[in-house]
Formats: structure tokens, C-alpha cells, sequence
């Protein structure tokens, strides 16, 4: 290539700009020039190639060999959030691990030799509260993939009233960010999927009413298919343009309660049982029954009412168990997020500390244990025990460091949250004046209201 054309005119030999139409012109081996213009132009290109590739390695999320999570690992992050249920832990922990491994397997064999290998999407079944969500939502923060949850009683066939199943993915999509390629390998949790069984009594006059019809929705994309998406969301209609989002990638988590399961396979049982009397189911405790749960088998579950073909979608079960008083303490304080924990946190942060007997936890816990919300009930119950010395806590923050510790008559609500003011702390030894905040009803001070 030449850098002169028509005489000796020095030109860019990219563009073909002489010297005196450009502002700079910078000469290499003879007869090659190249042009201010033209290095700005390969700059762009550098930058924009550079870009896709930091893009794509971003969005390559765990699918490589030396970023696959092993169970063992896994199991050990959901640990650190998840109280107890170790055996739905371990399911979940080694049905992510062959579900990303088959994502693996799927991009490094070529097709024509690839082994097929059954997505795994799990099935999870225990009582409100148990940490089934928590268990999903866990898993996707740390394997650092988008999540989304979808209530699958919001859910119906195509034609009526109410969401469409593909808007489940449109979540999905939200999470990433519109980034489509993350969103097909995140994970969906689906709740409440026993209350779309055939024979679950669905009584609403705007949906399908078997919800049988949700489930034939739900199958396609469970298995892997090519979804079209509003992105708009609500309901479809022809004029829109669609997102098509392929979903074979994506692990369905599904959760329900299926309260009946039980006496379903205690029937079962009973009858491969000689001697196992018909009305057994009403005599059982409920820790027989929730021993039974862990004997279920994909009939009860067909009997149940999920239709078989969906079953077959959700080849993994996983039965949480309900959580009992000492659970309860321990999810009070033993995650890194826990709620004690929480607190403890934002007394610090006022410079006090607070801290609980052992007594006033295991009340909290039975408190909650007596309300139908169960564990979700800790939160209200901790934030109306605390709330009054929250009220006062900024107020003395410069009065010295304070002490609250909180024992079972305070939970009681026979005394209110009192702190210990520890005064003088430079000089060492630390003189504890009491203090109530609020005052204690027994004693009211003049001036002050009784708030407890
Ligand atoms: P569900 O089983 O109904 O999906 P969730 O997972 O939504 O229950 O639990 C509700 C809340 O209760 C969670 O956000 C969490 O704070 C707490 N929780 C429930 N189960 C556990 C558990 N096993 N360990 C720790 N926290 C739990």
C-alpha cells in the first residue's frame, strides 16, 4: 500500500485523506501513513471489542469447570442462613451442582456425542415458614445468578383472568437486569405449587378452577422451551413485540406446604402394612406425621393431585421439616443475618449493647410458635419488645455506654426493656447506675409517660 497518490501528496493510507485535510498524519515505513482521524476510529473499535469481551466474561456466570460449586460447599454456604433441614439441604446442595454440571457438560460436548442428562429441578415440601424460599434465595445469592419468586395460585392458563406463567420469567429478566443471558441460567422459585393440584378445592371464579390447566402451563417451561415474553408484562397480546427467553437453562425451584400429603401415604402405607388400622392418620402425632412426609413417594404426590407429567419435570424432592423451639432460638441467632444479631447491630451502632437470656428466647420462640406465621412472626415480635428503648436510644448516646439485656419477663411484657448505664468508663472501673427506658409501669416518674 502506498501512502502518495497522485504525485508526491503525502495521504493517509486508510482513508486517503492528503496531509493538509486531516489534522495530524503520522508516517511509518515509507509510503504508509495513517491519519488523527482513522487511529480515533481504531480506537472506538479497540474499546467496543474490549467491552464485549469484559461483557461476556461477566456474564459467563459459574459455567466453568473451576467456578462449579461443589455440594459440599454449597451445603456449607446455605449453613450459614439456613437453620437445620440438613437432608433437604444436601438434596438441594447436589441437585444444583449436577444442574450447572449439566450446563457445563452441555457447552463443552458436542451435541452429536452428548450424554442426555435430566434437568434437575426440585420439588420442596414442608410447612409455612420452614425456609424453603430462604433455601432457594440463598442458593442463587451465592452462586451469585439472578432469582426470582412466582406464586403459582397468581398463576393460570392462558385466557383468563390473572398472570400468565411466562411472567414468572419476566421476573427473571428484571432480576438480570434485562441481561437475557444471565436470566436464562438463574433460578426460579415457584411457591405455593400444591395449591394448584387438581383435587387442591381451588374455589376462585376468575381462574381455572382444577388448576390443572396452571400445571399444563407450567410444564413447558419447566422442561425447556423457547418462552415469549411481554416485556411489558401482563397479559399477552398479538401487537406486542416478545422476548424470546429459552429456559432449559434456568433451575425451577417448586415449594408448597401439601398439607393432606400425610394421610395420603399413611394410607399408603397402611395398606402395604398388615395390622396398620384405617383411622391410624387421626391418632398420629404430628412428628409421626411429619416422619411420614419423608417416606413420600411420586404416587402420594400424583394422589395429591400434581398431574404426573409435571412430577416428571421435578425429578428432585426435597421434605423440610417444620421448626420446632430450639430452631426457632437458633434462627434468632445463629445466621449471619440474624435478627438478634440485627439488633445487636443497631444498639452498637448508639453506643449500648443489648443482649438476651437464654429464658427470654425460648419465649420468643414459643410466642411465635403460637401464631400461625410461625418463624415470620420473630420479626414483629423482637421489633414491639424493643421498640421503646429503640425510642429512647439515640437520646442517650452521649450519656455514656448502655447495657440492655433482655430476660423472659420482659418478653412477657411484665417489665418493660430496661438499660444498665455503665458511667465513666475511662477511669476503668465501670459504676453501673440502672436506669429503666421507659420507666417500669410498677414506678412511674413524674413527668415521664409510661410507655411500656
Ligand atoms: P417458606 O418455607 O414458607 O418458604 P421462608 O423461607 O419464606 O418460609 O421463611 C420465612 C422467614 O423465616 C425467612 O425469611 C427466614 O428469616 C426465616 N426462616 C425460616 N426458616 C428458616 C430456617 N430454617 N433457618 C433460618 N431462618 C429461617
Amino acid at each position: 500500500m502506498t501512502g502518495k497518490r497522485g504525485g508526491d501528496a503525502e495521504i493517509c493510507s486508510f482513508c486517503g485523506k492528503s496531509r493538509h485535510q486531516v489534522k495530524t498524519l503520522i508516517s511509518g515505513p515509507p509510503g504508509i501513513n495513517v491519519c488523527n482521524e482513522c487511529i480515533d476510529i481504531c480506537n472506538t473499535i479497540l474499546y467496543e471489542e474490549g467491552r464485549k469481551q469484559t461483557i461476556a466474561k461477566e456474564t459467563a456466570l459459574t459455567l466453568d469447570a473451576d467456578s462449579l460449586r461443589t455440594p459440599a460447599e454449597i451445603k456449607a454456604h446455605l449453613d450459614n442462613y439456613v437453620i437445620g433441614q440438613d437432608r433437604a439441604k444436601r438434596i438441594l446442595a447436589v441437585a444444583v451442582y449436577n444442574h450447572y454440571k449439566r450446563l457445563l457438560h452441555q457447552e463443552n460436548e458436542a451435541a452429536a456425542d452428548a450424554v442426555e442428562m435430566e434437568k434437575s429441578n426440585v420439588l420442596l415440601i414442608g410447612p409455612t415458614g420452614c425456609g424453603k424460599t430462604l433455601l432457594a434465595r440463598t442458593l442463587a445469592k451465592f452462586l451469585d445468578v439472578p432469582f426470582a419468586i412466582a406464586d403459582a395460585t397468581t398463576l393460570t392458563e392462558a385466557g383468563y383472568v390473572g398472570e400468565d406463567v411466562e411472567n414468572v420469567l419476566l421476573k427473571l429478566l428484571q432480576a438480570a437486569d434485562f441481561n437475557l443471558e444471565r436470566a436464562q441460567q438463574g433460578i426460579v422459585f415457584i411457591d405455593e405449587i400444591d395449591k394448584v393440584g387438581r383435587s387442591a378445592g381451588n374455589v376462585s371464579i376468575t381462574r381455572d378452577v382444577s388448576g390443572e390447566g396452571v400445571q399444563q402451563a407450567l410444564l413447558k417451561i419447566l422442561e425447556g422451551t423457547v418462552a415469549n415474553i411481554p416485556p411489558q408484562g401482563g397479559r399477552k397480546h398479538p401487537e406486542q413485540n416478545y422476548i424470546s427467553m429459552d429456559t432449559s437453562q434456568i433451575l425451577f425451584v417448586c415449594g408448597g406446604t401439601f398439607v393432606g400429603l400425610s394421610d395420603i401415604i399413611a394410607k399408603r402405607v397402611g395398606r402395604e402394612r398388615i395390622g396398620f388400622a384405617k383411622d391410624a392418620t387421626s391418632r398420629m402425632s404430628d412428628s409421626d406425621k411429619e416422619r411420614l412426609l419423608h417416606q413420600v413417594e411420586t404416587d402420594d404426590i400424583i394422589e395429591f393431585g400434581i398431574i404426573p407429567e409435571m412430577l416428571g419435570r421435578l425429578p428432585v424432592t426435597a421434605v423440610l421439616d417444620p421448626l420446632g423451639e430450639a430452631d426457632l432460638v437458633r434462627v434468632m441467632t445463629e445466621p449471619r443475618n440474624a435478627i438478634v444479631r440485627q439488633y445487636q447491630r443497631a444498639f452498637e451502632m448508639e453506643n449500648a449493647t443489648l443482649s438476651f437470656t437464654d429464658e427470654a428466647l425460648r419465649e420468643l420462640a414459643r410466642q411465635a410458635l403460637a401464631r400461625d406465621t410461625g418463624v415470620r412472626a420473630l420479626r414483629s415480635l423482637v421489633e414491639s419488645l424493643l421498640l421503646d428503648a429503640m425510642y429512647d436510644l439515640p437520646d442517650g448516646r452521649d450519656d455514656g455506654h448502655r447495657k440492655f439485656v433482655v430476660g423472659v419477663e420482659n418478653v412477657r411484657g411484665e417489665k418493660p426493656v430496661t438499660a444498665v448505664k455503665i458511667r465513666n468508663q475511662a477511669s476503668g472501673a465501670a459504676s453501673e447506675t440502672k436506669r429503666a427506658t421507659p420507666r417500669a409501669p410498677s414506678k412511674p416518674k413524674k413527668g415521664k409517660k409510661n410507655t411500656a
